[in-house]
């Protein structure tokens, strides 16, 4: 008889890994505490869109869904940064202008990866189903429903319930010296909106991603295939300037008549978009081991939430699918074997996922302003160009690229030493040949 898993949530890790599981042939039950995102309001103050890159589009091909995943992505090549003063800037993602990242709508992409799981007869989605509590040794789940409670169990149960995790709160109350660690950043997010213009058209840049970075803050804006664009306003949520500051529809106002005048005739439901969104937070969470024997698991951002900030959490979540079916492939008469080596398979490459995550918040809202920022992107540009293969920026082997995040940042490191260097030396050399002229 196949195993039987129990998933706990139908986000975007959720429902792919519902459609890996029914395609190795095993009994998926996937309980999603939401209605079905097919009727609508799946959002609930996440990101409306989201940048898929290539792990992400690997995950979605592996199970032949991503020419229709992506049927209405939009190609994003580069950063346009906007000054204060209006002043464009566009700097391309990497040298070959086919690299790009896609703005993709997390609607119909979680609509797409359901949609892909219930082509198995094998696997059945329950929508209005909210996991309370797991009992970790039966692999037993305790539900809510609108009319009451409920008691679901399997062989296994996978938690793929986001960064609230109900599965891994349940591990932390049971399992001894379960690790955890949850840091949130002193910024807050906000969504606002660019609508299309009355042609419908973009009213800025459609293949780009929009940063308007401000040195403390930053605003950003990805493409939506209705011509208007989501933007996200990164800001302090306390200080003497910050979303606990901004309290009237004048203060709104003024903000950003001040740090986004390019922005502010686009934006016309400003004030009323900045009133009725909610503020959301964001966390990275850590925690240690990702797995209870052969009972429980953890995948996507229940195991390690990561801030946005270098687009990856979803594209992390989907190649976690790739490798948890890979080892329950390899390990097929051995799940704990198989979850062990999931584990220690992705766990280091989390970590350095959410280092690299909060770094490039800093890149993002104060270094792409700045014109040492951009020369050693084209000297990067430069490199890769001149060594293919041999170097690789760290944004192209994150980004463009299956590279473990953990080897990427690694290697990154090294080719820094090496390009800075030689640069010290010719530095000396030229400065020596200088002093023997004169
Ligand atoms: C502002 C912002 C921008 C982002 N941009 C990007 C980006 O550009 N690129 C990128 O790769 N990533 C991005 N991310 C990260 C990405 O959203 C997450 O990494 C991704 O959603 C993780 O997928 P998941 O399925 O693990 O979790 P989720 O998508 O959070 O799904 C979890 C699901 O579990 C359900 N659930 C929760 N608790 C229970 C329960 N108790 N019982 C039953 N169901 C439950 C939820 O309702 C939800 O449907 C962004 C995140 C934010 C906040």
């Amino acid at each position: 008889m196949p195993a039987k898993f129990v998933l706990i949530g139908s986000g975007l890790a959720g429902g792919l890994l519902a459609a890996y599981m029914g395609r190795r042939g095993y009994e998926v039950d996937l309980y999603e505490r939401r209605a079905d995102p097919r009727e609508g309001n799946i959002v609930g103050g996440r990101s409306i869109n989201l940048a898929i890159s290539t792990r992400g589009i690997h995950a979605l091909e592996q199970i032949g869904i991503a020419d229709d995943a992506l049927r209405h992505a939009i190609p994003m090549r580069g950063r346009m940064i906007h000054g204060k003063s209006g002043a464009l800037h566009f700097a391309p993602y990497d040298v070959d202008p086919r690299k790009c990242i896609n703005s993709i709508g997390r609607a119909s992409l979680n609509t797409a990866v359901i949609e892909a799981a219930q082509r198995y007869p094998n696997v059945r989605v329950h929508f209005n189903r909210k996991c309370t509590d797991v009992d970790l040794d039966k692999a037993v789940c305790h539900l809510e429903t609108e009319t009451g409670k409920l008691t679901v169990g399997g062989d296994a149960v996978i938690g793929v319930d986001g960064a609230f995790s109900a599965v891994r709160a349940s591990m932390q109350r049971n399992i001894d010296n379960f690790q955890y660690d949850e840091s949130y950043l002193a910024h807050g997010y906000k969504e606002l909106t660019i609508p299309p213009a009355p042609d419908g058209s973009w009213q800025i840049e459609k293949n780009a991603l929009h940063i308007w970075p401000r040195k403390s803050f930053m605003m950003i804006a990805l493409p939506n295939p209705d011509g208007s664009f989501t933007c996200t306003l990164f800001w302090e949520f306390e200080g003497p300037r910050s979303f606990a500051t901004t309290k009237t529809d004048d203060d709104v106002q003024h903000f950003f008549d001040e740090e986004f005048p390019d922005a502010v005739p686009l934006m016309p439901t400003l004030r009323e978009d900045f009133r009725n969104n909610p503020t959301g937070s964001l966390v990275t969470i850590r925690c240690a081991p990702w797995y209870y024997h052969d009972r429980v698991c953890l995948l996507g951002d229940a195991a390690h939430a990561v801030v946005p900030f270098y687009g990856q959490g979803m594209n992390a979540a989907f190649e976690d699918c790739v490798v948890l079916d890979e080892c329950l492939e390899k390990c097929s008469d051995d799940r704990e074997q198989a979850f062990a080596e999931y584990f220690s398979r992705r766990k280091k490459n989390a970590d350095a996922l959410a280092d690299l995550a909060v770094g490039n918040f800093i890149e993002m809202r104060d270094k792409t302003a700045s014109s040492a920022f951009r020369t050693k992107k084209k000297l990067d540009h430069f490199l890769e160009a001149a060594l293919p293969g041999v170097y690789q920026p760290l944004y192209t082997m994150v980004t463009f690229t299956r590279i473990p995040y953990a080897q990427a940042a690694r290697r990154a490191r090294l080719q820094d030493r090496i390009v800075y260097g030689i640069f010290a030396v010719l530095i000396l050399v030229v400065l020596f040949l200088f002093s023997r002229t004169f």
